[in-house]
């Protein structure tokens, strides 16, 4: 139990959802039998995550069905999530490995094994027939949720088209291996497939499955394949305008000794270039340019591991 911050969500149960109807355990389609992209809204790519899960069991619960084209629910590392369990909420996040460093044909067509390597083989041919993907992410701090919008200038579009949250990230990714949402054509600036992954804020916090539940609600009414009577009945509230980030470079660790100055939990503002905020073995870590954005700072701590993100505010 980490006192600091406290499991306040329960996570659903969701045996019901096993069989679907795809072939693929915990993928569920439903087709409306009209022309129309194919949507689709995932959870628990990592197993710790509760907030996506909660959102996605909302969702199929109230029976929500496209009105033009696909719609997708799936629980993405369900093998992880099943083991949750709230006295030791960290311990969920994967089986072997984390699913989400694993999407490109490189490390896919490797000979290498592993649960989630496994998992993301059998999930990949139908992901390439994924239009708009929304993968519902948390953090391990207590920071603003963010959405990573990618690298390109069309997942910046989307995150402005949804409108929430307030903060949009753009980047890259991991030295560790690429995301799901930067997979195949959701990475080719020529395709119009699209993908966002949103981070709702703190693992367990309560207020993380109203911000999961928000941008999937109007993720879903932007992708304007689902009745929006029932989108606007339980879309709150006018959100702030959003701010955009761009991120210039992870930080990746390089020596087993690493550690932050303080402790911080992210969305930090350095005001000074060249401010020590880590410190790499015996290297310091220094923001590189004024009003440097901290974005989500890792507690895990390894070599090859991401420790932080920089970024700067931009325009859209
Ligand atoms: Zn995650």
């Amino acid at each position: 139990m980490n006192p600091k911050y406290p499991v306040q969500l329960v996570p659903p149960d969701i045996a019901a959802y096993r069989k679907g109807n795809t072939g693929i355990d915990y993928v569920t389609t439903f087709d409306s039998g009209r022309p129309g992209p194919h949507v689709m809204v995932c959870a628990v790519t990592h197993g710790n995550e509760l907030c996506g899960a909660i959102v996605v069991d909302f969702l199929f619960r109230e029976q929500v069905r496209p009105t033009a084209g696909k719609l997708t629910l799936a629980f993405n590392n369900y093998r992880a999530f099943l083991t949750f369990d709230p006295r030791y909420p960290g311990l969920s996040r994967y089986v072997d490995e984390d699913f989400n460093r694993l999407w490109s044909p490189e490390v896919l067509d490797s000979a290498r094994d592993s649960d989630e390597l496994r998992r993301a083989r059998e999930m990949r041919p139908f992901i390439e027939t994924v239009d708009l993907l929304l993968d519902l992410h948390s953090m391990q701090t207590k920071a603003p949720a963010l959405m990573l919008a990618g690298p390109l200038e069309k997942g910046r579009l989307l995150a402005a088209a949804v409108g929430v949250p307030e903060y949009v990230v753009s980047d890259v990714g991991h030295a560790a291996g690429k995301r799901m949402r930067d997979y195949g054509a959701f990475g080719d600036p020529a395709s119009d497939k699209n993908a966002l992954l949103v981070e709702c804020g703190q693992h367990w916090e309560k207020a993380s499955a109203d911000v999961a539940m928000q941008t999937t609600l109007r993720f879903l009414k932007h992708c304007g394949t689902v009745d929006p009577g029932f989108l606007d009945a339980h879309i709150a509230g006018d959100p702030p305008p959003q701010k955009f980030i761009t991120v210039t470079g992870p930080i990746t660790i390089k020596h087993d000794e690493f550690h932050f100055v303080q402790e911080f939990d992210g969305m930090e503002v350095i005001p000074k270039a060249g401010t020590v905020i880590a410190h790499d073995g015996d290297e310091p870590i220094r923001t590189p340019y004024d009003d440097c954005v901290l974005i989500m700072p890792s507690r895990r701590m390894a070599a090859g591991q991401t420790a932080v993100r920089l970024g700067r505010f931009t325009h859209r």
